[in-house]
Parts: structure tokens; C-alpha cells; sequence
């Protein structure tokens, strides 16, 4: 029996670890419980799976939840989510906080050795010699819940990385891959909201719009399977059945194909080293019929480049990036800045920083600071503001 703490439990990647773990109740036990502020599901969840220890990040949710009288402790703030990542009963914790919120409770948990099924991408992105260290150190398994990095994952599997030629990431390319760029002004967030093959969250729906999500995702695996930048690339794939592709020196290539639905990865990051029956459809390859791919127009996706510019950069430069998308993301949804604005934004703040080592989550923590005060200000006092 592996017991489950799950950070994140209500957002889109939690509900859908609660839907892998009930179908296997003998397999899993959930320990502990955190969220946001969505306090009807939480009550939910909490009464069903009776865990060890619950906590709300929003203190006056906390105590909506805790005049129900549950049969748990909640707790509320950082600290509480820290709680709940490092309880003693969890082996594996679901890092699945949106944003750079998740980043010191992940690092909590890898300090206190647990292993973690890793959906957080922003952990690595922020922070990724840092929490990579921690984990060799406390011989703790980053298992990825992303699915392009479960996939690499999947086919890295047993493989000397010195047989790597080059680890291609797929992209679906968002709602508006058919649009030109000069169509790209006017989108509204609700445009942007509409992905065509993957259900997920607000932040990361926009960031799949820009290809920010994929540039992020390049950061993470960099960290996670010890690749240079230059072997890490991005191709559009439409449908997306098809979530990575890893190229040999041989000229051989394999590729991990399913259903696009999280609880693939998911399962197999709680599962592993095992594999579960049933978890989500078969891909019947005669009924999608068509597999395509491009390669991706770096003037209408300039978030490839701003993150190979970061990474190049290094120190606290990826980080950097991530927290002013964060802070131009929200302004987009706002309806303060036009979608094109979002990546402009991020270089903008970008140009403004000047890079620091990432020797500890405090640099960290200020850096990514300095970049949401840096971004919003551009959001609000320069050009790209739109005057309503
Ligand atoms: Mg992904």
C-alpha cells in the first residue's frame, strides 16, 4: 500500500490523481490533502478518503472548512501546505500547485525524503539545480506527471544517456494555431481558454496558447534527464497523440503515443515501476488516421526563444521568465494587456535582470519576487497597457 499526499488536490491535475487512486483502492491510501481555496471539493475529498492531515493555503477558507467539524486537523498558510508535503505517513507526494506557489513545499518534501510525482513544473524551472541536488542527496525519485516528460521518461527507460541523440518535445500548439500572427492582437482570454485536445487549468490553457507551457517544459526537462539545451527541441503536433520522441545516435527514434488524458502519466508516476490496466482509452491509430507535425514559426511563438535565452543565461534567469509570464498572464486574463503583450512582458522584465546563482530557494524566492514587482509595473505603466 503507497501512501498519497497530494498538493494541489482540487485543481485539474488533482482531481484526476483522486480518479487514479479510486479505482485502485488497494494499491493507494491518501494521507494528506492540500489546496488552494476550493473548500466544497476539499470537504469532499476529505470525507471520503479520512486523511492523516488536511490544510487550506487561504486562511479565511481554512476556517470556512474547519466550522464543518471534520474528522482532521486543517491547517492554513505555507505552513500548513509544508505540513501536509513532509507528514510522516506519505511516501510519495503529488506536487501539483499551480505556479511558483508549489516551489518551497515541493523542496520541503524532497528534504524530508519523499518521492515525488512531479506536475509543478515551475519547481524545476525555478529552481532546478537546487531541487535536483536535495533529491540525489535524499535519494528521492522525481517521477514526472507532465505528460511529454512521462513519456521521455518511458522511452529513456534502462537507456545510457550517452545514446541520445536529441529529446523532441510535441506541442499541440494551442487554440490558435491556425491564426496568423497579425490575428494574434485581438484574441480575448476566452479565445485563449478554448484548448482543442487537453482539459486543464486557466494559467496553463493561456500558456499553451503562447507556447510558454512548452518552453517551460524544455527548462524541466533539461533538469530532469541531465540534457544541454541543444538537445532538447519543440515540434507542433496537432493531435496531440504523440507526447515526445526521443532520436539515438543510431538514427533510430522512439515515440510514446496515448490518448491525450492525465491520468496516463499520472498513474504511471504512482504506479511505477509497475503498470496499471484499464486507466485510460487505447489509441486506435486507423481512427485518428492523421499524425502531423511542424516545426514551430518563431516570430508568432516567441516563448521558444525567450527560453533558450534563459537557459543560456542561466542563475536565476529561468526563473525569472516564469514569474513575469505569471504576472502577464494574469494581466492578459484581466483583459489589461493584449495576448501578444504576454511574451513582451516576459522580455522585457527579462532585459531588466541581472542574473544571480540560484545557490539557495531564498535567492530564488527574491529573484522570482523582483521579476512579478518588474513585470507588473511594465504591465502597468508602460505602452502595452490597455486603456480601458
Ligand atoms: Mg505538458
Amino acid at each position: 500500500m503507497k501512501k498519497i499526499s497530494i498538493l494541489g488536490s482540487t485543481g485539474s491535475i488533482g482531481k484526476s490523481t483522486i480518479d487514479v487512486i479510486k479505482n485502485h483502492p488497494d494499491k493507494f491510501r491518501i494521507v494528506g490533502l492540500a489546496a488552494r481555496n476550493n473548500v466544497v471539493l476539499l470537504e469532499e475529498q476529505i470525507r471520503f478518503f479520512k486523511p492523516e492531515i488536511a490544510a487550506v493555503y487561504d486562511d479565511e477558507a481554512a476556517e470556512t472548512l474547519r466550522r464543518k467539524k471534520l474528522p482532521v486537523e486543517i491547517l492554513s498558510g505555507e505552513d500548513g501546505i509544508i505540513r501536509v508535503a513532509t507528514h510522516a505517513e506519505a511516501d510519495t507526494v503529488v506536487s501539483a500547485i499551480v505556479g511558483s506557489a508549489g516551489l518551497v513545499p515541493t523542496h520541503e518534501a524532497i528534504k524530508s525524503g519523499k518521492d515525488i510525482a512531479l506536475a509543478t513544473k515551475e519547481a524545476l524551472v525555478m529552481a532546478g539545480s537546487i531541487i535536483m541536488n536535495e533529491a540525489a542527496k535524499k535519494n528521492v525519485r522525481i517521477l514526472p506527471v507532465d505528460s511529454e516528460h512521462s513519456a521521455v521518461f518511458q522511452c529513456l527507460h534502462g537507456r545510457d544517456m550517452n545514446e541520445v541523440d536529441k529529446v523532441v518535445l510535441t506541442a499541440s500548439g494551442g487554440p490558435f494555431l491556425g491564426k496568423d500572427i497579425a490575428e494574434l492582437d485581438s484574441v480575448t482570454p476566452e479565445d485563449a481558454l478554448k484548448h482543442p485536445t487537453w482539459d486543464m487549468g486557466r494559467k496553463i490553457s493561456i500558456d499553451s496558447a503562447t507556447l510558454m507551457n512548452k518552453g517551460l517544459e524544455v527548462i524541466e526537462a533539461c533538469w530532469l534527464f541531465d540534457l544541454p539545451p541543444e538537445k532538447v527541441e519543440v515540434i507542433l503536433h496537432p493531435q496531440s497523440i504523440v507526447h515526445c520522441m526521443v532520436k539515438f545516435v543510431d538514427g533510430s527514434m522512439i515515440a510514446h503515443m496515448s490518448v491525450p488524458d492525465m491520468k496516463g502519466p499520472i498513474s504511471y508516476a504512482l504506479s511505477y515501476p509497475e503498470r496499471f490496466g484499464g486507466v485510460i482509452p487505447k489509441v486506435d491509430l486507423a481512427e485518428v488516421r492523421d499524425l502531423t507535425f511542424f516545426r514551430p514559426d518563431e516570430k508568432k511563438y516567441p516563448a521558444l526563444q525567450l527560453t533558450y535565452a534563459a537557459l543560456r543565461a542561466g542563475g536565476t534567469m529561468p526563473c525569472v521568465m516564469n514569474a513575469a509570464n505569471e504576472i502577464a498572464v494574469e494581466a492578459f486574463l484581466e483583459s489589461k494587456i493584449a495576448f501578444t503583450s504576454i511574451t513582451r512582458v516576459v522580455s522585457m522584465t527579462m532585459t531588466a535582470h541581472k542574473v544571480q546563482k540560484t545557490d539557495s530557494i531564498d535567492t530564488v524566492i527574491s529573484s522570482s519576487g523582483w521579476a512579478k514587482e518588474t513585470a507588473k509595473d511594465i504591465v502597468e505603466n508602460s505602452e502595452l497597457r490597455i486603456q480601458n
